[in-house]
């Protein structure tokens, strides 16, 4: 049983043929007999001429038609023209078939006169069957030739085609085949499979994509399987710590009074880290509805600063600000940007010391508003830096798990930052502390409408 692809190739290789051979049968074959017919015609009367000259020189010559046949005979030869000589009062004097000789000629043939040379004498007339001899067989030759022409080349063309077919569909669906088999693994689960990224053209190119498709989706798989490890590491702790109080309230080691301030910090713990998972599982997954206006980010640091001054006065911390005077507005979506430099500032906050200070400044560079944050607490090592954004990600677990931390901030406002078209980092400041600096695009240079994290 062929492969499908090899009778479609087959298939149009053959219309192709049928179709050539159509065209010259159509176009070459009337154009040739037409051709045949006109040379026909030019020989014919170039023939005639001939024999109008050759027995016009005859009868001059002898001043009768006596003795003229053996002639006329060569002539019909010569020519394969049955060729009749009649006199002037229509008897036939020389026949080239030797047939009519002395009847008198009734038969529709070509004609052509013979006159004397004044003219007006009539010395015979010369008649020429319609049939043409040589040429008549000239032209059935050369339709017999170009028929077997025809047939012979369509039967060559038909080999070339099966071959070509065979060869062709081996190159192509040999390559389909193995994306084919590939897939199907992959729909199997084994992620690890790739095909070979050598193939030229649009199968190359497919090749390509679809590496990188599973690759993507080793990647994502990876991601999930670390999601789920990650988030029962976090969740143990504030579970067994309340499982602690629990029995310890049980065997009465503790007075509940004294648990229960504990066991309430776990749970609150517990409740922020199943509302940042959730936060974090609709921005990655692009279901966080952004709805993008054009609002000035001045707002947004001024009602985030005012939120957290009693927080910051309490732990004696001074919160400065930089910010740059008729700042052009950024195409943001006010809550999660408002999110997005709050979580900036609690941990700015949380690792600052008392007597020491936040500055929060904004400005203009090119098509971007960059805000900075920058603290002066014991700063992030560099080789940890790349990595905060990363989920569950602390640099110091003990002393952040202490302030409530579920380590998802960072990557949170990643998430948001990027889905607005912009960028988010951390430097180190100068002698102590870190920066992050966050770059939205101004109005008219970011997404236009309501869009979808992605
Ligand atoms: P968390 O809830 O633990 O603060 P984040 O994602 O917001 O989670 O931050 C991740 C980690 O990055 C923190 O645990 C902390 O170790 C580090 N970090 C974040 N902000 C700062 C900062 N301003 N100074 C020093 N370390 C920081």
């Amino acid at each position: 049983m062929m492969h499908r692809l090899q009778v479609r190739l087959f298939a149009a290789f053959l219309l192709v043929i049928i179709v050539v051979v159509i065209t010259i049968l159509l176009l070459v074959l009337p154009a040739a007999e037409q051709e045949i017919e006109t040379y026909a015609q030019r020989t014919g009367r170039l023939q005639l001429a001939r024999m109008h000259h050759w027995l016009l020189g005859y009868h001059s010559a002898r001043g009768s038609w006596s003795g003229v046949q053996p002639f006329v005979e060569e002539m019909g030869v010569l020519y394969g023209q049955w060729v009749v000589l009649a006199a002037e009062d229509g008897t036939v004097v020389a026949d080239s078939r030797n047939m009519l000789f002395g009847q008198p000629f009734t038969e529709e043939w070509t004609e052509v006169v013979l006159r004397g040379r004044d003219n007006e004498r009539i010395l015979g007339v010369l008649y020429v069957s319609a049939e043409s001899g040589i040429d008549e067989a000239f032209a059935r030759n050369l339709r017999d030739s170009l028929g077997y022409f025809l047939f012979w080349g369509a039967l060559t063309a038909l080999g070339a085609a099966i071959v070509l077919t065979v060869l062709l569909s081996r190159a192509i669906s040999a390559p389909v085949r193995q994306l084919a088999e590939s897939a199907i693994r992959a729909g199997k689960g084994d992620l690890s499979v790739r095909v070979p990224g050598s193939f030229r053209g649009e199968i190359g190119e497919l090749a390509r994509s679809f590496n990188g498709m599973i690759a993507d989706l080793g990647r994502a798989a990876e991601l999930r399987r670390n999601l789920v490890a990650d988030t029962a590491h976090e969740l143990r702790t504030p579970l067994s710590n309340i499982r602690g109080y629990l029995e310890a309230m049980k065997d009465e080691v503790v007075e509940p009074q004294d648990a229960l301030a504990s066991v309430e910090e776990d749970v609150g713990m517990l409740a922020r880290l199943v509302d940042d998972l959730q936060e974090l599982a609709l921005a990655e997954s692009g279901a966080l509805g952004l709805h993008l206006e054009p609002e000035n980010l001045v707002t947004v640091i001024r009602r985030c600063v005012a939120n957290l001054h009693a927080r910051a006065a309490a732990r004696g911390v001074a919160l400065h600000l930089e910010l740059q005077e008729e700042l052009p507005p950024v195409m943001i979506d006010f809550q999660r940007i408002t999110q997005v430099v709050h979580n900036l500032l609690v941990n700015a906050l949380v690792h600052t010391e008392r007597g020491d200070r936040i500055v929060v400044a904004a400005r203009r560079i090119d098509g971007v508003v960059e805000m900075r944050v920058t603290d002066t607490g014991e700063g992030i090592p560099e080789a940890d830096r790349v990595n905060v954004f990363e989920r569950f990600y602390r640099v110091d677990r003990s002393r952040t798990r202490a302030t409530g931390g579920t380590g998802l901030g960072l990557t949170i406002s990643k998430q948001l930052v990027e889905a607005h078209g912009g960028r988010i980092c951390a430097e180190p400041n100068e002698p102590r502390g870190s920066i992050f600096v966050v770059e939205l695009p101004l109005a008219g240079y970011g997404p236009k409408t309501d869009s979808m994290i992605s």
